[in-house]
């Protein structure tokens, strides 16, 4: 698209935008004057949508008027309610319904699958993490080396970046990994890294890790409902995710696992039990052998939060009505262009923008770094109703997303950030 820095572009794309109508499924939280806020943190905490309340009403309802009848009798019965979710969050990350289910939250499906799959030896014991991993990675982490006995010194390997550079190279990913070789037991990266917003090649770093003979994880934290992924076609082993971010289930949301279907069957692998886990047909039964359900499923724990899940159900509906995550990276990358395009614009060397400038290696988060760590930039664009996020040192994280920021909302902030400097 050849963009223009005018307010009539701004407006005439939205004219033509076939999704325009899905942010009048938001509530936009309001400014003081009455005015939407110009909202850019859906990589934190995604809006909520109109029919959240309605589908967690209904089950408030059924539990009102049935009681324990509505794990049967409910509307949607609450003993599969989990089901009904598992092929569009499937559909959002690419895998297959055997492949995924929605269950507890981030950190902790991080540990459960890490239980799984991070089985060191004393040969292959190390893990290859980024250098500034999300802090609740990091010590998820550092926790479980330290839980098998090794020496985080020794066991972690943090990549970073060149000198003078703020992303990591594919191939140096790849040089790690080979280098570290057949001492290599896990890759566990982000999908997309929740500061600089780059996105990594997640099949190359899948190939080059199992060339090796080591397990491949991602956190896709940022990553889902943000890219079109396929996990299953990438010959990922798992990965997990919240869906509070761009998944828009409302804070604390329950979250999302994903287990290639080649270890659909390991029932030797080592796990932590729970009765959800356990054989569907004879979960009932109480008997005390653990019998673990094939694929995703066998790893749940405990019947799951059925207001949690309604509330996802109803974001994960907008998504299907969209058309999925193909059609929304279509407009999310022209959305995330534009912005790019308007900020080199300004021309200012108090700020440049951190995240790769190849749409294929980034989500819809661009990453503005203000030189000298200056805060005042961001408090000024709070000031005028701009909802971004300052993350320290020094950057002012924006994600304009698909389903409901518009090109207005772009350059309107744009407008107020270029006040803001002069
Ligand atoms: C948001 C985020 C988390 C948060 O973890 P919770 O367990 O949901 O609190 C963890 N890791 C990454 C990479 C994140 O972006």
């Amino acid at each position: 698209m050849h963009f223009e820095s005018t307010e009539k572009f701004a407006q005439q794309t939205d004219e033509q935008d076939s999704l325009r109508h899905f942010r009048e499924k938001f509530y936009i939280p309001k400014q003081s004057n009455g005015e939407d806020v110009l909202y850019f943190t859906g990589n934190s905490l995604g809006l909520q949508p109109k029919t959240t309340r309605e589908y967690i009403e209904q089950e408030l309802k059924d539990w009102e008027t049935l009681g324990v009848e509505g794990h049967f009798h409910a509307k949607n019965p609450w003993m599969p309610y989990h089901e009904f979710l598992t092929e569009q969050m499937a559909n959002i990350v690419g895998g297959k319904p055997i492949e995924t289910v929605v269950m507890n939250s981030l950190t902790v499906n991080l540990h459960l699958l890490m239980v799984s799959f991070y089985r060191p030896t004393a040969e292959r014991y190390k893990i290859i993490i980024e250098g500034d991993a999300f802090p609740s990675d990091q010590y998820a982490i550092k926790s479980q080396i330290e839980f098998h006995k090794f020496d985080v010194e020794d066991a972690l390997i943090e990549l970073k970046p060149r000198e003078n550079e703020t992303i990591l190279r594919t191939e140096e990913i790849v040089k790690t990994i080979e280098e570290n070789g057949d001492s290599l037991a896990l890759v566990m990266l982000g999908g997309v890294n929740y500061y600089t917003g780059q996105a990594f090649d997640m099949r190359a770093i899948t190939e080059a890790g199992h060339k090796v003979g080591a397990i491949i994880g991602f956190d896709l934290a940022h990553a889902a409902g943000n890219l079109e992924l396929k996990l299953h076609d990438w010959n990922v082993d798992f990965a997990c995710w919240c869906s509070y971010k761009y998944l828009n289930s409302g804070p604390g949301g329950i979250a999302g696992i994903f287990v290639h279907e080649r270890h659909s069957e390991s029932f030797d692998l080592p796990r932590f039990a729970g009765w959800w886990g356990h054989d569907k047909e004879s979960r009932f039964l109480m008997d005390d052998e653990f019998v673990p359900m094939k694929g995703a499923e066998g790893w749940q724990l405990s019947n799951p939060p059925i207001f949690q899940l309604a509330a996802l159900k109803a974001s994960l509906d907008i998504f299907e009505e969209a058309g999925g995550m193909k059609h929304l990276t279509e407009k999310s990358r022209e959305l995330t262009s534009y912005m790019e395009f308007l900020l080199n614009e300004i021309h200012d060397e108090r700020i440049s923008i951190i995240t790769p400038s190849n749409p294929n290696e980034r989500g819809c988060q661009l990453s503005i770094r203000v030189k000298n760590s200056d805060k005042s930039l961001f408090e000024a664009i709070t000031e005028k109703g701009v909802i971004a996020d300052w993350r320290e040192p020094d950057v002012i994280r924006v994600a304009p997303v698909p389903l409901y920021n518009s090109f207005m909302d772009v350059y309107k902030f744009v407008e107020i950030l270029n006040n803001c400097l002069t």
